[in-house]
């Protein structure tokens, strides 16, 4: 490789030595959906609890069928019945009620005849024996595992979890993240744009990149290309896990950021990966503070977060698996490599019989937002000499 830098490879696994998981903290399983488990969560019950209906019927045993059979008691969900079932009887039982010691199956009641207003069945066909029971345990026993550590608690775990009659989980801390922009051009939208300024569009996505990964934004205000205000704005992102900050990372006098942050105790890990867009990433670390330096420009920025933030605040978080996850694809167009950087060009995803093919969008360059807006999916163009063709096997990552 040529210059030296890093690849993508490199950066990520530097990023994710340093991304240790935070500490672990109680939670209150109402709170828990969205959080990481940090240890993993044991079932307090059999579950279900008791051998229940799956239908609503009558139970009975296997043996005394077919047949017409007297029916003793009269079952509901969350009222067992009063006593066992006898040879030759049975017991109108509703979905989710206990079924009796004594009873071994359970008859759909579309399966019966009901006489006498209900005090007599008729069976007339033969009923496999265990057909319509839930066994107890038959989900899971108590103790066993219900969700493991590393997990993204969804519905389904917290849900899984409440049916288990867990309480509360131990979950890695919330990351809290400073977002800090910095350019003397940048203005709010809905400010007037004076000569030479542009709309702030990097807080808003980092802001929205953020959200999507369980972590708690603390959005500093933007600060010009001055050197005291930098300092004071990156002070404070420096009290946070994770400050992320853009524009001032590449050469020119204006790019104060990594000078500023060396100043304050700040280790640079690395500056500058083999990849477009986004070269001038820095990774830096203060104590336990990691500390990201994204470019400037919108469609570097973005790329940047999902190929080294996102990924280190999922490690913060005690996710198993916390690397971009890329797929495999093919390409709907010819796509130019370069010869000392990966590219990851702005594409959008549709699906050709089993493969999914990637369209690269027109509008390729770094400031082009809006352009970029369209995407669903970064294709990763390895670098090298001449081009891909339209058909090659590529990874990309869906955004
Ligand atoms: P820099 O990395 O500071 O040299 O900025 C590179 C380019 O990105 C310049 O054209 C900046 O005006 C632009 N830029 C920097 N920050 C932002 C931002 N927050 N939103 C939109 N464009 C930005
Ligand atoms: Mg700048």
């Amino acid at each position: 490789m040529s210059d030296d830098l890093l690849t993508i490879e490199q950066a990520l696994a530097l990023v994710l030595e340093h991304a240790t998981p935070l500490d672990a903290e109680e939670v209150a399983l109402a709170d828990a959906a969205g959080r990481v488990l940090a240890e993993p969560a044991r079932s307090a019950v059999d579950l279900p609890p008791f051998p229940s209906s799956a239908m609503d019927g009558f139970a009975l045993r296997a043996g005394d069928t077919p047949g017409t059979l007297p029916v003793v008691a009269r079952i509901a969900a969350g009222r067992p019945a009063p006593r066992s079932l006898e040879p030759g009887e049975a017991m109108a039982i509703s979905t989710g009620g206990v079924v009796p010691d004594g009873a071994d199956s359970v008859v759909p009641i579309e399966l019966v005849e009901e006489r006498d207003e209900g005090d007599t069945v008729v069976i007339t066909g033969n009923v496999v024996t265990a057909d319509n029971v839930r066994h107890r345990g038959g989900d899971l026993r108590e103790g066993d595992l219900v969700v493991g550590a590393g997990i993204r608690l969804g519905p389904a775990h917290v849900g899984a979890l409440a049916a288990s009659g867990v309480t509360r989980v131990h979950c890695t801390r919330v990351p809290r993240v400073a977002i800090l922009v910095t350019g003397s051009e940048l203005r709010a939208p809905g400010e007037q744009l004076e000569p030479g300024q542009i709309y702030d569009a990097n807080g808003f996505i980092l802001a929205a990149q953020l959200r999507s990964t369980g972590a708690e934004v603390d959005r500093l205000p933007p600060v010009a290309d001055d050197e005291a205000a930098t300092r004071a704005a990156i002070e404070r992102g420096l009290a946070d896990d994770v400050l992320v900050t853009t524009g001032g990372v590449s050469v020119g006098v204006h790019d104060l950021v990594r000078a500023t942050e060396a100043e304050l105790g700040v280790e640079e890990i690395f500056w500058r990966v083999a990849m477009q867009p986004g070269k001038p990433v820095a990774f830096g670390v203060r104590g336990r503070t990691l500390v990201f330096g994204l470019p400037g420009n919108p469609v570097s920025s973005l790329v940047g977060f999902e190929l080294f933030v996102r990924p280190a605040l999922l490690a913060l978080q005690g996710l198993a698996d916390p690397k971009p996850r890329f797929r495999p694809g093919r390409l709907g167009a010819p796509a130019k490599r370069l010869a000392a950087r990966d590219a990851l060009l702005r594409a959008r995803t549709r699906v050709d019989g089993d493969a999914v093919v990637l369209d690269p969008l027109s509008g390729q360059q770094s400031h082009m937002i809006a352009q970029a807006s369209a995407a669903d999916a970064l294709v990763l163009v390895p670098q090298g000499e001449g081009e891909l063709a339209a058909g090659s096997p590529v990874s990309y990552l869906q955004l």
